[in-house]
């Protein structure tokens, strides 16, 4: 953070631009989607790559009242700087997890089964404090989540006799899409029904969750019934589509908050038939100029977009010539000389000309959601229009 800040103004190798105002945007913009349901911005993963304090902070202030991490560990990291007074969700768990650290940092904490409820019941009895618990229903996803029937029976009875204990409050029941991003897909109605079903039984029983929520960026786009109580936007929030089927981020009223850039480090004449980079997949077809970007995969770019990566140089497109090495590429210039440490810009929001995150993951054969979030560490985030 402070490397980022003492850099601001230095000559960047290249920089990750994060524009907060068009995140505070988003966030209206999804808000206005559901408008009868809250807004949980889902910051793992560092925000998608995006800096998950920055991009926190600046969710909340656009009326963004959850906020929801992958792991425990996400979670408190931000409730430790400072971000207090919304509530926060996480949902990966493994045995021995920090479950009392959750419970006294005010982290709502998802339970998929019988293992987690003990550890959390058992840790919560060490605290002297109920556990704020997300029961989580397997509704078809096959990945996390309780199975229904005994599975779901045993789950709710238990944690039912725990919240009467005092050592829990069931405060949400909750669980995920497989196929949002496929309008129409017969998984989504039939998840919705079984979602229902499985709500259903845990509040004949007693439960009385605060927020039930199944939907993610897609759902909350595509289908309002299924907004229910809250809805956990992860990639639309930073204003990615998640599916180019779907629609592109401006038919939903979203602005792409990357935008990743480098500094030319070398422009060179090289004459006809000259090799570039490793293996020499490339060779030019003529005298020529080469850029060098000093961007490499260690910094996320993605090896597989060789030969394919489109990149703004100069007021033109132009393609990753051969092999992305670990820190750098090569692009063909086409003859152009732009001066050393001129901005080669590789995605952006795509309205100054710059190609996209979304033109990356067709170049790579992956989804925009893999190259915003694996841009490396090395990267320094600068952050553009905080508002405070
Ligand atoms: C990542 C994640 C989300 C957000 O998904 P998007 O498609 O990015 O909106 C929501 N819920 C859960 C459980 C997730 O893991």
């Amino acid at each position: 953070m402070t490397e980022t800040t003492a850099l601001r103004t230095a000559p960047l190798r290249a920089r990750a631009e994060i524009d907060l105002a068009a995140l505070r945007a988003n966030v209206r913009t999804l808000r206005a989607l559901a408008p009868g349901a809250a807004l949980m911005a889902v910051v793992k993963s560092d925000a998608y790559g995006h800096g998950a304090q920055q991009c926190a902070r600046a969710a909340v202030e656009a009326g963004a009242t959850w906020l929801g991490t992958a792991t425990p560990e996400e979670a408190l990291v931000l409730r430790a700087a400072g971000l207090r007074g919304m509530r926060m969700m996480c949902w990966l768990w493994t045995p021995g997890g920090p479950w009392q650290e959750a419970i006294e940092a005010d982290v709502d904490v998802s339970v998929s089964g019988m293992w987690a409820l003990k550890e959390v019941t058992e840790a919560a009895r060490q605290v002297g404090a109920p556990a704020r618990v997300q029961l989580k229903a397997d509704t078809g996803l096959g990945r996390g989540g309780c199975q229904p029937g005994d599975d779901w029976a045993e789950l709710v009875r238990e944690a039912l006799k725990a919240e009467a204990d005092g050592l829990l409050r069931i405060t949400g029941l909750w669980s995920h899409f497989a196929c949002a991003d496929e309008p129409g897909h017969p998984s989504i109605a039939a998840q919705l029904s079984r979602f229902r079903e499985m709500v259903a039984y845990a509040e004949e029983r007693g439960a009385r969750p605060e927020v039930r929520h199944i939907a993610n960026s897609p759902a909350t786009l595509t289908l309002p019934e299924s907004h229910f109580d809250l809805v956990r936007t992860g990639i639309a929030t930073y204003g990615i589509s998640p599916s180019p089927e779907l629609g592109s981020p401006a038919d939903f009223g979203l602005r792409p908050v990357m935008t990743l850039s480098a500094s030319l480090a070398l422009v060179k004449h090289v004459p006809g038939g000259h090799g570039v980079s490793y293996g020499h997949r490339y060779v030019t077809p003529g005298e020529t100029t080469l850029g060098l970007v000093p961007l490499g995969y260690a910094d996320g770019i993605p090896r597989h977009a060789s030969g394919a990566g489109p990149v703004l140089v100069a007021g033109k497109w132009r393609t990753v010539a051969g092999r992305i090495a670990m820190d750098q590429f090569v692009v063909d210039l086409g003859g152009d000389e732009p001066d050393p440490g001129a901005q080669a810009v590789l995605f952006g929001p795509g309205d100054r000309g710059e190609p996209t995150a979304e033109d990356w993951a067709q170049a790579a054969g992956t989804i925009a959601y893999e190259i915003v979030t694996r841009i490396g560490t090395r990267v320094p985030r600068v952050y553009r229009n905080a508002s405070t």
